[in-house]
């Protein structure tokens, strides 16, 4: 009788097991709770008018946001023109001097169909290309820049980690399609840097995290008489795995000070699917005279934006540091 009374190490097993599961399956849902919080501010500051930006970086699929064709080539400002098709795109950016051609889309075919084309369809010269810029060193951005450059003499702008980057990485894999093709090593961009060609100058800031090298840039634009400064922030796609996300938060963290000093008012970008572009192209095209430009978020809009992005980076680190334990 007395045996059958003792409590040994053997009967206690089974409720040391039931406390540490008890005690990971609240931890775990502890970090569910904080990705959940970083979601639901991600989606509180999207309101209805940035949900393109909380789709595509918190990856929520519950929540469908405008979706349709792009209008190529559109001029979206008196001085800046889009050019591309829906995955990525394209700016021409019209200057006293000459044209600035931001990340040259994917391939030499589509750089001239939507590049070419569509500036002459405008009215323009591509041999007044002057400088193309890439952003950071993906296919989908540095493609098309060897035919531009073959065309028009241009000079290519990357940042020097970046060039490293895809020179590996064509060297490595090469071209992911026919027609993907990287210039020769040309011109270095320094962070701070500033650009001028005639009356235009663009200021360019290191914001790594999407690649090692990303650049983002601050750049005049013109509406009539409004004058407005546009942050085209460089790259935007982040995973807990292929991407530094302290770095990201960082860079997100840095250019969110510099575009409110500088009182940046419009969201640029390289990837019409997931910013707001297709919205606000549709907006643009039936505009009446006096209302506001659709592009001109205010001052603040960037902030916002990029508030988004850092609350998703925050849930997907959430979950990943959780589906790690
Ligand atoms: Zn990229």
């Amino acid at each position: 009788m007395q045996n059958n009374k003792r409590i040994t190490m053997g009967h206690l097993l089974p409720v040391f097991r039931f406390i540490i599961f008890a005690m990971v399956s609240l931890a775990g849902k502890t970090i569910a709770a904080e990705a959940d919080i970083h979601r639901a501010r991600a989606l509180e500051l999207a309101g209805s008018d940035m949900l393109h930006f909380y789709v595509g970086r918190c990856q929520d699929n519950s929540v469908t946001p405008i979706t349709g064709p792009v209008s190529s080539p559109m001029q979206t400002f008196d001085n800046l023109i889009f050019l591309g098709p829906n995955n990525w795109n394209a700016s021409a950016l019209l200057t006293s001097e000459g044209i600035i051609i931001m990340d040259p889309l994917e391939t030499r075919f589509e750089a001239e169909e939507y590049i070419v084309n569509g500036l002459r369809e405008l009215g323009h010269d591509p041999a007044d290309i002057v400088h193309i810029v890439v952003s950071h060193g993906h296919g989908d951005h540095f493609g098309g820049a060897k035919y531009l450059q073959e065309l028009s003499g241009a000079d290519v702008y990357m940042s020097e980690i970046d060039w490293d980057m895809a020179e590996r990485d064509m060297a490595e894999n090469g071209p992911r399609k026919p027609g993907q093709e990287l210039p020769e090593r040309n011109k270095l961009i320094e962070n701070g840097m500033v650009l001028t060609l005639g009356d235009t100058s663009i200021e360019f800031i290191f914001t790594p995290g999407h690649t090692p090298g990303t650049v983002s840039s601050l750049i005049p634009l013109r509406d009539g008489d409004n004058e407005h400064i546009g942050g085209y922030w460089g790259g935007s796609g982040f995973s807990p795995t292929g991407t530094d996300l302290n770095l990201y938060q960082n860079s997100i963290r840095r250019f969110i000070n510099i575009a409110e000093a500088r009182g940046v008012d419009v969201i640029l970008g390289n990837h019409p699917n997931n910013d707001m572009t297709i919205a606000r192209q549709y907006l643009l095209a039936e505009r009446s005279a006096e209302e506001p430009h659709p592009y001109v978020v205010g001052e603040g809009g960037l902030t916002r934006m990029l508030g988004i992005y850092e609350s998703c980076l925050m849930a997907v680190q959430a979950e990943f540091n959780q589906q790690s334990n």
